[in-house]
């Protein structure tokens, strides 16, 4: 296996006005046509949501085009070096939202941001009235999380709102001072907005997420590893060896932190388990699915399987293999 880190994987957001989503996606695919760069970006009226992963070089080139635009030049790029591709193939999209919320927010009336730094430092002199949201999702939650943060219970990201209101149920939120957390920064642009109209007046964000926290403070504090939204799937927050596996294999309770697709393809369900169970199992989650008609075979031998996309493209898989 190819081992050098001949990648680099991207993520940025920024709120500004577009005026046109639509050319703003053309532009990106006519400078990704002649470059080595796979993506997931959206565009919308409100500002850019990327993720990308691009050959060093291209990479670079990138960011220098993308802030030779006024509009773009203060926006702050986050960098993890990778062996290869993390994306299958190149996705700009215009869209209505960065985020998906029910309800219009503004990130200018957001949470007050804190650098890693003083995020740190709230963390340790947090006292009783402090609450620490996890502002993602369950299955985030599970392989990785600051110590003390609340599991937010969340099948989806729609149902916040619900949740805030259980929140306040629980806490006093003119008293209680909330530490929000996410990814990378954007989610918690907008949930923050929302806990403060429903009268959370201390609303506090960590500014860039827990990707800029890792860069910037190591594991402190931090507990596992952290989910991304591409083919890692899972990832240190550091490079200072001290990561550690704080779930388990849902069929034996070996740690584990390995998320498989359901060979089911009905089913689909993201679910964790060690090689050995994975196998026994087919890579399925539970004994229906593995009678089910859609089922794909298991091929054992990636330690770390990949997001399981479309069939088509297991197919391709399966012929270059
Ligand atoms: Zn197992
Ligand atoms: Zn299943």
């Amino acid at each position: 296996m190819e081992t050098s880190n001949t990648y680099y994987i991207l993520a940025f957001y920024v709120f500004t006005a577009i005026e046109n989503p639509e050319e703003e996606v053309r532009k990106h695919h006519r400078f990704f046509k002649t470059r080595d760069i796979r993506s997931r970006i959206y565009i919308s009226k409100e500002g850019i949501n990327a993720q990308m992963s691009a050959e060093k070089t291209h990479a670079l080139e990138y960011i220098d085009w993308l802030k030779s635009d006024e509009r773009f030049k203060d926006i702050d790029v986050k960098i993890h070096t990778y062996h290869e591709h993390a994306f299958p193939k190149v996705t700009v999209k215009a869209k209505e939202q960065l985020v998906a919320l029910d309800r219009k927010a503004d990130p200018k009336d957001g949470g007050d941001h804190l650098s890693a730094e003083e995020w740190k430092t709230m963390l340790e002199q947090k006292d009783e009235d402090t609450i620490l949201i996890d502002v993602r999702n369950d299955y985030e939650w599970v392989i990785g999380h600051f110590e003390g943060a609340l599991k937010p219970e969340l099948n989806t990201f729609r149902k916040f709102p619900e949740y805030v209101d259980k929140l306040k149920a629980e806490y006093d939120p003119k008293k209680t001072k909330v530490m929000m957390y996410c990814t990378g920064g954007i989610r918690c642009e907008l949930y923050s907005v929302l806990m403060k109209n429903e009268g959370f007046d201390t609303v506090y964000q960590l500014d860039g997420g827990v990707i800029k926290y890792g860069q910037k403070q190591g594991n402190d504090h931090w507990k596992g590893k952290l989910f991304v939204f591409d083919d890692r799937l899972s990832v240190p927050i550091a490079e200072d060896g001290k990561e550690e596996i704080i779930s388990s294999c849902r069929y034996c309770a070996v740690a584990s932190d390995v998320y498989y697709n359901c060979a089911n393809m009905d089913c689909n369900e993201l679910f964790l388990s060690c090689p050995s169970c994975a196998e026994k199992n087919k890579g399925c989650c539970c004994t229906d699915c593995e009678t089910a008609p859609h089922t794909r075979p298991f091929h054992k031998g990636e330690d770390r399987p990949k997001p399981f996309r479309k069939w088509y493209h297991y197919e391709t898989v399966k012929r270059k293999g």
